[in-house]
């Protein structure tokens, strides 16, 4: 937006002006869009500027002061996922900007932005929303600087910070800053995070500790100690900070006082502070699996951190929106296309979700790599079928290019569409982090029913050729409902359907808490049958990730003597990317397995982590054990583990002894070379040996949306079937990413 265009409204200042880290797309996958349009509709005068150069504060003074505050965002993704890879290597685009070029944002660009946005105008309140500062709102682990890092809030300096999904916080407080209240009063709204120096009155505060123990008690600093000697002060402290890996418990008897009830609305839980959380792994995995255990909106409390002298105050998750209030927000009047500024460039991001529409929020899944449940809720906020049906018609009557093909009909997870616990009271008082591990809870209603309706209904719609399902598939749940697997494989599968089994061993898949491989053969039959009825080719690609915590050489083996066995070749490869917050990046960081309580015994479990180079490679390579690129690293590697009877050119042997040829060229390369020849009618591919598909129909895991939100995604591997028709080309299967990973979608898209 540019004053030009306040101008010509009539506007004369802007109430609110939302900062992000985007190119404006003016469509309800975009944060900022459904951010921006919500308080249009509230009736407050809404700028943005996108992609702001952040050098200096120019460029945030360009619409003037804002009368109640700046909404500052890094965009849809964190800002470092969007700018390296998970080997930490700079990206050379960026999905989300114009021609998709890289560089249009800063690292933390949360930070960055609120720092120049104070600089233009000191006394306007900065909010910071957005999944970057959702998902570091209180101290976190860092992959990029491999250390813990305080909650974003201290170190953006924001006056607040609104976690998941904020169009509750948002509208309440714009409202509440109109009236005349203080930033500074605000400290009740829920899903809010913000400083203060004390706890209020009326409130108990508890010590995470005491519900959560992890087995450690602190030693008591010597109060002998003469405190106007500040190195001995100094010394005193460290000693009695440092943690023990003493086996030693002292046990402590204290009398109990008057019992005392406890109401859970005036409850906060003390976790760990910075301090100690980021000199101790296992205080780090407690805090980790404290804050996981509170993120039920029904019985969550408020958490309390300290860093240094000031407490980061976290309130309780927000309630999710009813359908009735997903509609509403769903139908604003989006333009549905980007800004007009950016001309006839394309953004990537914009070309992938343009034509799917999005149904659902939130996932009971749990994945322990993703960190949708701790942003958008386990809750299923779903639309209504009609809101839906409008939205598709809008599609068909509106944008641009449209050729009858709807990329999606998605969310987080493909089928989770009106699915919930079956009672609301049960719902509210549970703490399971999953409604589908270890197995499906008996409380699940797991009927597909109002899905298999709503891709009825939409087929029928004038104008509209193909309905696509791009978003990742539950397959436990859909195994569930066989009559929707009917529906799915038979009218909605375009040759290809992605799942994530992401291994085949039950270590790792325990760390992610996903279902067995025999779930995976369950549905492979079902879908096999299905297709085979509807008369259609098709096949499943499986993703599988590399380098998760809890896998050890001997899984990343075992998985690839899978792949061979079943005719897969993986053509992309990526591995486990420790996203801010997930519980796998607090297993990746500490070493401990949060999901289970949590002691400083040496007996207690310890989580295997893939952190070296080589290690990393080695884990990629087992999943492409096809490429002989890879076979020299293998070849060490299963001789140091003792399996070199797996090195050799029979059935059952994983590689050959002897590297091919000189002239070979990799699979992938050779791809890519062709890809870039590619001609007319020719969809350019990393694939090789998938048979072709229309080219009508888009990509597999590039309907929907541009990443964050599926199952099936990135922080893992493709794979193929070996055996299909070798040497044609199909189009390249995208990497739609857990938590995040790259480029961001469905799940990374909220303020
Ligand atoms: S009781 Fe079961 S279905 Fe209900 S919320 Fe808890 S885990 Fe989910």
């Amino acid at each position: 937006m540019s004053r030009e265009e306040m101008a010509r409204l009539g506007w004369d200042a802007c109430d609110i002006i939302i900062v992000t880290g985007d190119a404006y797309v003016d469509h309800p996958s975009f944060g900022m869009a459904i951010i921006g349009r919500l308080l249009e509709a509230q009736g407050f005068r809404v700028g943005i500027i996108a992609q702001p150069d952040w050098h200096s504060a120019d460029a945030f003074r360009a619409l003037g002061k804002p009368r109640l505050f700046f909404g500052v965002a890094a965009g849809n993704m964190d800002s470092m996922i969007n700018r390296y890879t998970a080997d930490r290597k700079k990206r050379s685009d960026d999905a989300y900007t114009p021609g998709g070029e890289a560089g249009k944002r800063p690292d933390r660009a949360s930070l960055v932005y609120s720092q120049r946005c104070r600089e233009a105008y000191r006394e306007v309140p900065i909010i910071l929303g957005g999944i970057e500062a959702s998902l570091r709102r209180i101290a976190h682990y860092d992959y990029w600087q491999d250390k813990v890092r305080r909650s974003i809030l201290l170190d953006a300096r924001a006056d607040l910070l609104l976690y998941g999904n904020a169009e509750r916080a948002v509208v309440e407080l714009a409202h509440r800053l109109a009236s005349g209240e203080s930033i500074e009063r605000i400290t009740d709204i829920r899903g809010t995070a913000f400083v203060r120096r004390d706890t209020p009155e009326g409130w108990m505060e508890i010590d995470s500790t005491r519900i959560d123990r992890p087995g450690k008690i602190d030693k008591i600093v010597n109060p002998y100690v003469n405190t106007r000697d500040l190195p001995a002060c100094e010394l005193e402290r460290q000693s009695a900070e440092a943690p023990s890996d003493s086996d030693e418990v002292q046990l402590l008897h204290i009398e109990p006082g008057p019992r005392q009830r406890l109401d859970r609305s005036h409850t906060v839980i003390r976790i760990p502070s910075y301090e100690k959380v980021s000199k101790d792994p296992v205080l780090y995995a407690h805090a980790s699996r404290v804050l996981h255990l509170e993120t039920n909106p029904g019985n969550a409390r408020a958490l309390v951190q300290l860093h240094g002298d000031q407490e980061v105050w976290l309130n309780p998750p927000p309630i999710p929106l009813s359908m009735e209030e997903m509609d509403y927000v769903f139908d604003l009047s989006y333009a549905r296309v980007p800004h007009p500024a950016y001309g006839k460039q394309e953004i990537p991001a914009y070309k992938m979700i343009r034509f799917s529409v999005n149904i659902m929020r939130g996932c009971f899944g749990g994945c322990t790599f993703c960190s949708i449940t701790e942003h958008e809720g386990r809750i299923i906020q779903n639309r209504s079928q009609e809101s839906i049906i409008r939205e598709i018609e809008e599609i068909r009557d509106k944008v641009p290019g449209f050729t009858g093909v709807i990329s999606d009909l998605g969310g987080p997870t493909a089928n989770m569409y009106r699915l919930a616990c079956k009672s609301r009271e049960i719902e509210a008082a549970c703490r399971k982090p999953s409604c589908v591990y270890p197995g499906i809870c008996h409380n699940l209603n797991t009927d597909h029913a109002a899905l298999t309706r709503l891709y009825r209904e939409a087929r029928k719609l004038k104008g509209v050729k193909k309905i696509l399902i791009a978003s990742g598939l539950r397959y436990d749940l859909a195994v569930e409902d066989p009559e929707y697997v009917r529906e799915l494989v038979t009218h909605h599968v375009g040759g290809y359907l992605k799942i994530a089994p992401e291994h085949t061993e039950r270590g790792p898949l325990d760390k992610m808490m996903k279902p067995g491989i025999g779930t995976y053969d369950a549905f492979k039959k079902m879908f096999e049958r299905f297709s085979a009825e509807a008369g259609k080719d098709q096949y499943l690609i499986p993703y599988f990730i590399a380098a998760h915590p809890g896998t050890t050489d001997e899984d990343m083996m075992n998985l690839a003597l899978w792949l061979k066995r079943n005719g897969f070749k993986a053509d992309q490869v990526q591995a486990f990317y420790p996203s801010p917050m997930a519980t796998a990046t607090a297993m990746y960081h500490s070493g401990r397995n949060p999901l289970r309580r949590l002691s400083y015994k040496k007996s207690t479990e310890k989580v295997e982590t893939v952190k070296g180079e080589r290690q990393r490679r080695l884990h990629k390579a087992f999943l492409r054990w096809h490429d002989p690129e890879n076979w020299p690293l293998l070849r060490d590697a299963l001789k140091e583990m003792g399996r070199a009877d797996l090195i050799g050119s029979t059935e059952q042997q994983l590689i050959p002894e002897r590297q091919p040829d000189e002239g070979y060229v990799a699979p992938r390369r050779k791809n890519s070379q062709k890809s870039a020849r590619a001609g007319k009618g020719r969809l350019l591919t990393q694939h090789t040996g998938l048979p072709p598909r229309e080219t009508t129909a888009p990509r597999p895991g590039k309907g929907r949306n541009p990443s964050a939100s599926g199952k099936a995604g990135s922080g893992t591997a493709q794979v193929r079937r070996s055996e299909a028709n070798k040497g044609k080309t199909a189009p390249r299967t995208g990497g739609k990413g857990r938590g995040q990973d790259r480029p961001a979608g469905r799940k990374a898209r909220r303020v």
